[in-house]
């Protein structure tokens, strides 16, 4: 059979969470195979289920339905070829760095004389060579990972699973442990067969990985599987990584779904009910007037998150939101301006306004709102009502920010009005129509 030739090989994965009365599918149809020998980055914005299926392959959480094979054989309980190196250290702090990495071997059973060589040895090839008795108080960020790698590899798991473990590192500390990472693997300094990392940094992805898979959200699905074929040492800003990077935000900011945007159904209806991209049109703005003064009206996303100096993550959600509202087009990694946009940029405010008011109309999950202000009693209602209406097709901390983005959006459009202090969400008289 084939399946024994893969390390790890998760079937029609799904992971559906129950909170109270509703069902929320977190994860949908989930295929992926990770051979000996990879280094594979899961890459996908937050909320996709990326942490979700990482507890998956390593046991610690059952699917709702579907199965994990690993080496051919069914999962069932936990991995124990397997171990995950999480972005919160996770060290015991009245423990030292070297007895931190002994507990795990004392767990195994490994005796005391070669647990603590083991120990040693490990911190050494971490580059941690001097600081066994220290404890994790006394360590930096960069240095505390490096004494939860060691610890990860100290029980030589082959599959080493890593659930974004630079993202709490300051950038010169994440950029050199990264390089250390990739030298133990790669000059074969840990027993590792696979590498499988959790990350929502692009650039991270393409520097490390050999095969970047995307993921989407809502639900949380495999989108895209992309080979990164460049030799290490990989340079940031070699033209070939930069095009392999192009590529990865091209599949992200919806390449997928060129022509039409789908605008999705109204809460309550059958069918998927699009969220809004979490951002204010101040923010929105800013793009649009940026891309506005460049050359052609187009620009390279990831070139734009740096001149914007806005993170990549909320870059997308802005791409989004300005395709949503047909501002822009994406494709090829590139933003472009549409003929809306590039009158909303040059437009007053007033005229700004009356542009957003049309555009946000048309989405389903404003319509909803409106008729359901429309509706109600002196066209008001209270924002937890409407949050709570929206609990059927979004868990409660998204429906909340679903409504304060659409209040925001609604009251920029002078559709909306919102009265802080008691919570109320009003329709303007140009809302009614
Ligand atoms: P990611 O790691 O990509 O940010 P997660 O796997 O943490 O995504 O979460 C995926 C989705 O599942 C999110 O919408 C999250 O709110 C939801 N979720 C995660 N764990 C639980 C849980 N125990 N109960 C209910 N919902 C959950």
């Amino acid at each position: 059979m084939t399946t024994n030739s893969h390390l790890l090989e998760l079937q029609h994965i799904h992971m559906i969470y129950t909170t109270g009365q509703r069902q929320f599918p977190a994860v949908q149809d989930v295929n992926l195979v990770v051979d000996e020998g990879e280094f594979v980055a899961l890459l996908g914005p937050s909320g996709c289920g990326k942490s979700t299926l990482l507890r998956i392959i390593t046991g610690l959480q059952a699917p709702t339905e579907g199965q994990v094979l690993y080496r051919g054989q069914p999962l069932h309980g936990v991995n124990p070829y397997a171990t995950i190196v999480f972005q919160s250290f996770a060290l015991f702090p009245w423990l030292t760095v070297q007895q931190n990495v002994e507990v795990a071997l004392k767990a195994r059973g490994v005796p005391p004389q070669p647990r603590s060589l083991r120990a040693i040895d490990l911190l050494d090839r971490v580059g941690l060579d001097g600081f066994e008795t220290a404890y994790p108080r006394e360590l930096s960020g960069g240095m505390r990972q490096k004494v939860g790698f060691a610890r990860a590899m100290a029980v030589e798991p082959e599959l080493l699973c890593l659930d974004e473990p630079f993202s709490a590192l300051d950038v010169l500390s994440a950029d050199a442990l990264r390089g250390e990472l990739l030298e133990l693997w790669l000059g074969g300094g840990i027993p590792t067969r696979a590498i499988l990392m959790v990350t929502h940094n692009i650039e991270e992805a393409v520097f490390m990985a050999d095969r970047i898979v995307v993921m989407e959200k809502d639900p949380g699905r495999v989108v895209a599987d992309l080979p990164v074929n460049l030799p290490h040492p990989r340079h940031h800003k070699g033209s070939e990584f930069l095009a392999v990077v192009d590529r990865v935000y091209a599949t992200l900011a919806g390449q997928t779904e060129p022509e039409h945007v789908e605008m999705g159904t109204a809460p309550g209806e059958p069918g998927r009910t699009r969220a809004l991209p979490l951002v204010t049109v101040n923010e929105l703005a800013a793009v649009l007037e940026h891309l506005a003064d460049v050359p052609h009206h187009r620009a390279d996303i990831y070139r734009l998150a740096d001149d914007l100096k806005i993170n990549s993550d909320h870059l997308l959600r802005l791409t989004e939101a300005a395709e949503l509202l047909g501002f822009a087009t994406v494709a090829q990694g590139d933003i472009s301006l549409t003929p809306l946009g590039e009158t909303f940029a040059a437009a007053s405010i007033v005229a700004r306004k009356e542009i957003f008011a049309t555009r946000i109309r048309r989405l389903p999950l404003f319509r909803w709102l409106l008729a359901m202000l429309a509706a109600a009693d002196n066209h008001q209602i209270e924002a937890d009502v409407a949050q709570t209406a929206l609990g059927l097709d979004f868990p409660p901390p998204e429906a909340e920010r679903q409504i304060e983005t659409a209040v925001g959006w609604g009251r920029y459009a002078e559709l909306l009005a919102y009265d802080d202090r008691h919570g109320v969400i009003y329709l303007e008289p140009g809302g009614v129509r």
